[in-house]
């Protein structure tokens, strides 16, 4: 049995392994890679030939981990998907919320090129790819063993993190030996809005595990209310300004929606106005009422006291562009949610350019924002951006919280690691991490004993 890391080594995007039973060749996750972001073409440069492959696993919808799935049904796979049921629909929204930005970087590109074609803004895939893609979708649940062949059985462990977002566990038979691996997919947090807490893995001989927050802690003094409640009373009710709040729209705005609910139906603050401006977030949050049955406790009690947790009298979804840019027009304090959550696209860009020089506006990042995009770029504190062809001066407030990463911290990832049966695990894989994030992560478990690879991509292991 060989490993092979492909895409997120010693990157957080791109997620990419290849694990070969023999003959037969299982890719989990297909992501696309956003390091390569100036040239999105050279997602389709596939190490290996994607007919070759004969079965894909997807841990969640997210999509640096689905983003590539149209290319690789583009250039050959032939296979079945298999991921949840909340992944199926989810990821056939942002796949198609995909095309549609390629799109419009098609558009654009085109223009700047003064009517010559760019051919680096070509789309990586279009709609029809995506529907061949959700074709191959072959939906299991969450805990219940699947048999993928004779040899090889899978089971989706639920991890927080995102709607129906799961540790792929396998359970090998390679060539008489019984073998077990895990990947962990992207690891949740406990007490998150909306999701329930992530589930322990069963023992495993190997676990690829992510390490995005390697190294770091998230803040624990203050609940996501807390920090909501100060954002929105200095913002909007002391400086009578706007708050915006670039969310990533399925999984983090619904998060966001059902803590301000909490927050305005207990009386907590009066009714600020709330936008959400992004049609995906509302298309996904449908797909939250449909899969109800799998957010956390606190969620389900709320709706049965309440009624829906992602509607309240002072929100709005705002559905069509004319009215998105009404909201620029609106000039009571109000609080703007949009995507994307990086800025690099979206209808948060139109919000970005009519407030980013507003003395009385704050910007609150609520998640993490890679390398090349705008978000990074304010984050590092750029005093000028360039947004929409124009480059601008910041004058609105920049902050950031932790408080609704999806993803656990330096101490749940070595839980995760500890909750298994260490006389078991001969071998953990790093991925999805910067490499600073990856090594301090891999200091500590080498510190408890464990044996740790940070794998080079590309490099194929002997899994014995
Ligand atoms: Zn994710």
């Amino acid at each position: 049995m060989k490993l092979t890391i492909h895409g997120a080594a010693r990157q957080v995007t791109g997620s990419m392994h290849l694990l070969e039973v023999g003959q037969y060749k299982i890719l989990v996750d297909c992501g696309l890679d956003y390091e390569k972001e100036r040239n999105v073409q050279s997602n389709e440069n596939f190490p290996f030939d994607p007919a070759a492959i004969d079965v894909v696993i997807l841990t969640h919808a997210h999509i640096d981990h689905s983003g590539n799935l149209p290319t690789l049904v583009r250039l050959g796979f032939e296979g079945q998907i298999l991921c949840t049921p909340p992944t199926a629909d989810l990821s056939e929204l942002l796949l198609l919320d995909s095309v549609s930005l390629f799109m419009r970087k098609a558009a654009s590109g085109r223009k700047g090129r003064k009517g010559k074609f760019n051919i680096g803004a070509q789309p990586l895939y279009l709609q029809k790819h995506v529907m061949d893609t959700v074709e191959r979708f072959v939906t299991i649940g969450f805990n219940r063993p699947f048999r993928i062949n004779g040899d090889i059985e899978l089971t989706f462990i639920p991890v927080g993190h995102l709607l129906g977002a799961a540790a792929a566990v396998l359970k090998i038979n390679d060539n008489g030996v019984e073998k077990s691996i895990a990947f962990s997919g992207d690891l949740g947090r406990k007490n998150y809005p909306v999701l329930d807490d992530p589930q322990a893995l069963p023992p495993v001989d190997y676990l690829v595990c992510e390490s995005t927050y390697g190294g770091r802690y998230h803040t624990a003094d203050k609940s996501v209310e807390q920090t909501l409640i100060e954002n929105i009373e200095k913002c909007c009710i002391k400086e009578q300004g706007r708050l915006i709040i670039p969310a990533f729209s399925i999984g983090r705005t619904q998060s966001l929606v059902y803590s301000l609910n909490k927050i305005f139906s207990s009386g907590l603050l009066p009714p600020v106005k709330v936008f959400v401006d992004s049609p995906l977030a509302t298309r996904s949050t449908e797909v939250f009422r449909k899969y109800h049955y799998l957010v956390n406790q606190e969620a389900q009690e709320f709706y049965n006291r309440r009624g829906d947790e992602f509607e309240f009298d002072n929100l709005t979804y705002v559905e069509n562009l004319k009215d998105s840019r009404q909201v620029s027009n609106y000039f009571e304090p109000c609080i703007i949610i949009s995507s994307a959550g990086m800025l690099d696209g979206g209808r948060i860009q139109d919000h970005l350019f009519y407030n980013i020089q507003n003395y009385y506006c704050t910007i609150l990042f609520i998640g993490y924002c890679a390398k090349g995009t705008l978000g990074h770029r304010l984050l590092r504190g750029d005093p000028i951006v360039h947004i929409k062809d124009r480059d601008l001066s910041v004058y609105a407030t920049i902050k950031q919280t932790d408080v609704l990463s999806a993803h656990g911290d330096h101490a749940d990832l070595v839980n995760t690691v500890r909750e298994l049966d260490k006389t078991k695990l001969k071998n953990v894989f790093l991925v999805h991490g910067e490499t600073g994030s990856m090594q301090a992560f891999a200091d500590t478990l080498e510190e408890e004993g464990y044996k740790v690879t940070v794998p080079e991509k590309g490099v194929k292991h002997e899994l014995h």
